[in-house]
Parts: C-alpha cells; sequence; structure tokens
C-alpha cells in the first residue's frame, strides 16, 4: 500500500479539510452514531453506513487492519422503541434483538463490513449514571421533576460544532421546551419511568438514560477519552453531538471527545431529505430484494459524501450499467478472493477526503487502459483494476454469477441447471432438435447458454 500518501479528511468542526494525523497510529478509534433498533433502516440511513465503512476501509489500508478501531452503537433503549413494543404487545427485547439483526444483514448486503465493535446503550447504563453524578457535582446538570438536565449554560462553547445561533438552532431543531427546564436547550440526561416502561434503578428514582447521552458514555467506555473520528449524518451536528461535545468536555475538564468531526450529507427524494418523520422512505431491506448490494452502493458512492445525493430509480439502473460493463471485464481473469496492490490513482483519490466521484473516474480510465492490453499486461491490469474495486467495496462476486443474477419471473437456477444436464444429455445422444430447443426455450426467458471447453454455463442476459 502506498504509505507516503497523507489521508486528508473534512473536519467539520475546523470546517475545513485537514491532514488526519491520529493520536497513536497503532490505535486508530472512529465513532458513528448507529440505529435505533425499532424499525427498519432506509437508504438515507443506509448512505451513512456506507460512507463510514469506506472511512474505516480507507484508514484500514493506512494504518493497518489491526490498528482501527471502529464502534458503530445500537441504541436498544429510547422512546420510540418503547413505542413500537406497546403498538405490537412484543417485549422489548423480541423488537431490538430482531431489527438489530435486520440492520446487521441489510448493512452486509450492501458490502458494509462489521464494525470492530457494537455498543449496546442497555450494557452502559451503570457509567452512564456515574457520568450524570459527575456532572451534578460540577454544577453542569440539575434535577427538575423526576428528570435530569444538562445546563448548557455550564459550557461556554456550546454551539460551536453546528456554528448556528442558538435560538435559531432550537426553532429549526424543535427542542422540546418542558416546564423542568432551566433553559429551553437543555437536554435530558435521565428521564423518569413510569408504570411498565422499562427502567433502572438511579439516585433519581427509576428511569432512564436519555438518547444524547449514550454516546459520550460509550465512547469513554469502549474507545477512550478523546476519539480520533466521531461520523455521523449532518443532522445530528445539532443537537446531537454539540450535546455530546459538551457532557464530554465538561465531565473531563475541557477534553475534547474527538480530534476529527466528518458528517455525511442528506440522501434526497425530490426536494426533500428521505426521512421517517416525512414518510418518503425506500427501505434497504427492500431495495436489496430487487438489486444486487453492489449496485446499491455504487450508487450510494456515485456522489461525495458529504454532497447531497438524489436517489432516483435511473440512478440504479445506471449503476448496474457500469457494474456490468466492469464484470465483463473482469470475466477474462480467474476469480479470486485476493486483494492486493491498488493503483495510486485511486489510493489517492480516497485518501482525499473519500473522493469517490474521482475514484469511480479513475476505475473507468483503469479499464480503457486495459481495453488497449493484451496478453498478461492486460491480465495484470485487470487484476489492480479490481484490487482498486475491492478496496471500496466491489467486485466481490464471482463475475459468472453476477450475470447470472435474478430469476424475476423466469426459471430458478436450479431449473436451469437441471435443464441443462438435459441438454448435455440430448446431445451426447445426438438428439441435437432437442438441445437445441432446450437452448431455444431457454433464450425466450432471457436465458443464455455458453458451451465453453469445460462444459455449458448459463447467465442472465
Ligand atoms: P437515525 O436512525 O435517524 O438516527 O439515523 C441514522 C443515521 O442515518 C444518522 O447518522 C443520520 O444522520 C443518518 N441519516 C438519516 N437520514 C439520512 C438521509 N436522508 N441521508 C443521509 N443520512 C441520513
Ligand atoms: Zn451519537
Amino acid at each position: 500500500m502506498p504509505q507516503e500518501t497523507t489521508l486528508k479528511i473534512y473536519d467539520s468542526m475546523a470546517r475545513e479539510k485537514r491532514d488526519f494525523e491520529p493520536a497513536d497510529p497503532k490505535r486508530v478509534t472512529l465513532y458513528v452514531c448507529g440505529p435505533t433498533v425499532y424499525s427498519y433502516a432506509h437508504i438515507g440511513n443506509a448512505r451513512s453506513a456506507v460512507a463510514f465503512d469506506l472511512l474505516f476501509r480507507v484508514l484500514r489500508a493506512h494504518f493497518g487492519e489491526e490498528h482501527v478501531i471502529y464502534a458503530r452503537n445500537i441504541t436498544d433503549i429510547e422512546d420510540k422503541i418503547i413505542k413500537a413494543s406497546q403498538e405490537t404487545g412484543l417485549p422489548i427485547s423480541d423488537i431490538t434483538s430482531k431489527f438489530t439483526k435486520i440492520y446487521r444483514d441489510d448493512m452486509g448486503g450492501l458490502g458494509v463490513l462489521a464494525p470492530t465493535i457494537e455498543p449496546e446503550a442497555t450494557q452502559h447504563i451503570a457509567p452512564m449514571i456515574a457520568m450524570i453524578e459527575s456532572l451534578m457535582t460540577k454544577g453542569a446538570a440539575y434535577e427538575g421533576d423526576g428528570h435530569v438536565l444538562f445546563n448548557v449554560d455550564s459550557y461556554s462553547e456550546y454551539g460551536n460544532l453546528s456554528g448556528v445561533d442558538r435560538d435559531e438552532m432550537i426553532a429549526g431543531a424543535r427542542v422540546e421546551v418542558a416546564p423542568y427546564k432551566k433553559n429551553a436547550a437543555d437536554f435530558v440526561l435521565w428521564k423518569p419511568s413510569k408504570g411498565d416502561e422499562p427502567g433502572w434503578d438511579s439516585p433519581w428514582g427509576r428511569g432512564r438514560p436519555g438518547w444524547h447521552l449514550e454516546c459520550s458514555v460509550m465512547i469513554e467506555a469502549q474507545l477512550g477519552r478523546t476519539i480520533d473520528i466521531h461520523g455521523g449524518g449532518q443532522d445530528l451536528r445539532f443537537p446531537h453531538h454539540e450535546n455530546e461535545i459538551a457532557k464530554t468536555a465538561c465531565t473531563h475538564d475541557g477534553a475534547p471527545l474527538a480530534r476529527y468531526w466528518v458528517h455525511n450529507g442528506f440522501l434526497r427524494m425530490g426536494a426533500d431529505k428521505m426521512s421517517k418523520s416525512i414518510g418518503n422512505v425506500v427501505l434497504a431491506h427492500d431495495l436489496l430484494k430487487e438489486w444486487p448490494g453492489e449496485v446499491i452502493r455504487w450508487a450510494l458512492l456515485s456522489a461525495h459524501y458529504r454532497q447531497p445525493l438524489e436517489w432516483t430509480e435511473s440512478l440504479l439502473v445506471q449503476s448496474k450499467k457500469q457494474l456490468d460493463r466492469f464484470y465483463r471485464l473482469l470475466e477474462e481473469i480467474p476469480f479470486s478472493d485476493d486483494t492486493g496492490d491498488v493503483p495510486h490513482s485511486i489510493f489517492m483519490a480516497l485518501s482525499d477526503d473519500l473522493n469517490t466521484p474521482e475514484a469511480f473516474a479513475g476505475l473507468h480510465e483503469l479499464r480503457d487502459m486495459a481495453n488497449q492490453m493484451d496478453g498478461d499486461a492486460r491480465a495484470t491490469a485487470l487484476t489492480r483494476l479490481r484490487n482498486a474495486g475491492r478496496l471500496m467495496g466491489f467486485f466481490n462476486h464471482d463475475p459468472a454469477n453476477w450475470f447470472k443474477g435474478d430469476a424475476g419471473d423466469g426459471p430458478s437456477d436450479a431449473e436451469i441447471d437441471a435443464l441443462l444436464i438435459e441438454r448435455a444429455d440430448a446431445r451426447k445422444a445426438k438428439d441435437f432438435a432437442k438441445s437445441d430447443q432446450i437452448r431455444d426455450d431457454l433464450a425466450v426467458n432471457g436465458v443464455i447458454i455458453e458451451d465453453g471447453p469445460d462444459g455449458a454455463t448459463w447467465r442472465r442476459g
């Protein structure tokens, strides 16, 4: 790997691209706010997961696989989960374990690597209570009506990340106004649990943590006081990340939470951000039934992660076409799981704040170059092309399987395999009328048979 390339990251706190220098290159730490597990992730959520997966891969390429620790939390206690449990009558743990699994499977389907650790909020209640106590001792938190609130006036740098006037932020983000708050921007660290709501004993009575508290505590418990990179979608800058920063700084006498802040832009449907509250969502789970994961991933990475991305059907169609063209060429080299030497141009593009449009342009250039070569030079160029795609999470399939595609309404894989055997038997028996008939019938169903030295193979055209 070309170690001399410097990784540059756009830091939302500094509002500029900076050379990335981890505190300890042998232990690079990345934390990304993960899903609240009460329903399916939409493709906007998936954009965030895929963008940070790419960052994880690029960090590993720079610093070595074993030197990068990526934590993505699971929020398994939250009002929306409680509501889902009340509505369905299912225990909370059934809902959270079901949707945690679905989230992992769906993101895996998009080529998202498993993070190094996936801390769960409910496994960190004791350190959460300890952090609240410490904030209260320091005068940064107060109790009101069974709640414990963080007092934003105790942190003079509150608002530095989002950089917007606090009153404006509050109007825009619908911060809850409540009688027990001293200041509208104060946020809940601990809230009381009523009746059958889940809760834990605490010095302030039986209750549960507020969402903003969870991440600060899990970061400290799992990764340490100050991490290298904290990430999430742009909408989390305020209030969620401002709140995380404020709590950690007040608990640790000013120690920053993260050295770099990275935020992905929105995936949009028309003019709107895709979001559950607007209701304009397309679920990753549903898309994966219709499209190969690599096609969806290609579409998600087609725009730079900080730019808005407009989601359309034609984006998927185009992405499929482009991937097909690459797989067509990769059919020429034997399939293997190896990942090796990545061409410098692609590594440079990805190291420049994950510039995926430039990396894709680089892939196209490599393809054009390979197309002008023959023999060993061509095979080497194609292998390097495959390595470049693999770094981005593509070209993981055997091209032969890639072109088999989905059955749709046509014959299943097993049916086609059986017909191919029947056809081979017919040919052996010199019954060419029958073997031609089988080939023609399959062709009508869009299945193309190719005869080769090792027998016949098929693909969906
Ligand atoms: P949520 O479940 O709403 O907390 O979202 C999970 C992650 O997806 C967060 O990092 C969000 O910022 C991100 N996210 C939510 N909606 C979108 C969207 N439309 N485009 C990109 N990222 C999003
Ligand atoms: Zn968070």
